[in-house]
């Protein structure tokens, strides 16, 4: 099951990274300050994805390459339109002349639209960006498929869906068979759906469809991270398509409900709008995340008192 933890402090900005259990495979949304992000899990993140470029999401993207370079590999950053001009801006701004051009490559993802992703590469020393191609959808690997949707902060703001990709398990107790290599031929055969396909268990050949009743699909979990976006139904309508369902969302809740008001001029949420759109998204865990910088300890507790008021209601 995909996890989350978000790697900020309070009074720092927000960065969460998502691990993939038993895999070393780790991505991270958003750049903000990050006390709580070892060296070690910087250097095993494979894909960045970034909701926008505001200071608090952004300023440590400087650290985070820091310890990337020289891994050798290949890193995926997603982000908002222009992306890539500001991730070439921030590597260029250094001096790289003792970096092997194979130290690391950079693929730089802009989401231009739902439908249309252009795809960018940067490598080292001299960082100058090649458009590769566009492609219509945005990050699939062996684990996930992620999902978007592009939010109104005044500026576009990338909400992510991480979807773990659904997995087959077989009920050995009420099988009756000894498990051997026709559980993964069943298997195939079940994701394929050839109902047909012979299958041969202890010198007797079955149809593969008299068998999947011993199967089981399970639903991959869907977890979302929903950064900066202003409390309006334009987002909300967003929100619910991609994010309705899913089994964990962590959502920007900025303001306590008292200072609504800077939430609307800023464009973004307060702890009772974030609660309610994910009541009605009926996720079944929320987190609020992302507090004011000014607020304490207490201020914080009301937030999410707040919040899950909203979230909890019938
Ligand atoms: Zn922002
Ligand atoms: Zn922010």
């Amino acid at each position: 099951m995909i996890q989350a933890e978000i790697k900020s402090l309070l009074k720092e900005d927000i960065s969460i990274l998502i691990k993939i259990p038993n895999s070393g495979k780790h991505y991270l949304c958003d750049c903000g300050e990050a006390s709580l992000l070892t060296v070690k899990e910087v250097q095993s993140i494979s894909a960045i994805f970034i909701s926008h470029t505001h200071i608090d999401h952004f300023s440590n993207f400087d650290g985070i390459f820091r310890h990337q370079i020289g891994s050798g590999e290949k890193v995926v950053i997603c982000g908002p339109k222009n992306i890539h001009q500001q991730v070439e801006s921030r590597l260029k701004s250094y001096t790289w002349n003792l970096i092997d051009e194979k130290a690391i490559e950079y693929e730089i993802r802009e989401i231009v639209s739902e439908e249309e992703i252009n795809i960018y590469t940067l490598r080292p020393p001299h960082w100058n960006l090649e458009l590769a191609k566009a492609q219509n959808f945005l990050f699939e690997d062996e684990y996930v498929n992620v999902d978007f949707a592009i939010l109104d902060h005044k500026t576009d703001s990338i909400a992510y869906l991480f979807k773990e990709k659904d997995s087959v398990s077989f009920n050995e107790n009420i099988s009756g068979f000894r498990k051997g290599k026709w559980v993964s031929e069943l298997k195939t055969a079940f994701e394929n759906n050839t109902a047909d396909k012979e299958i041969e268990i202890e010198e007797t050949v079955y149809k593969a469809g008299d068998l999947f009743h011993l199967l089981t699909r399970n639903a991959g979990y869907k977890l979302g991270v929903i950064m900066d976006h202003a409390a309006d139904e334009g987002n909300y309508k967003k929100i619910r398509t991609v994010f309705g369902g899913a089994d964990k969302v962590y959502i920007e809740s900025f303001y306590k409900d008292t200072d609504q008001e800077f939430a609307k001029i800023n464009y973004h949420s307060f702890a009772s709008a974030s609660g309610q759109i994910m009541n009605e998204c009926q996720v079944k865990e929320a987190v609020p995340i992302h507090f004011s910088r000014r607020y304490t300890e207490s201020d914080q507790a009301e937030i999410e008192t707040a919040f899950y008021k909203a979230f909890h209601k019938n």
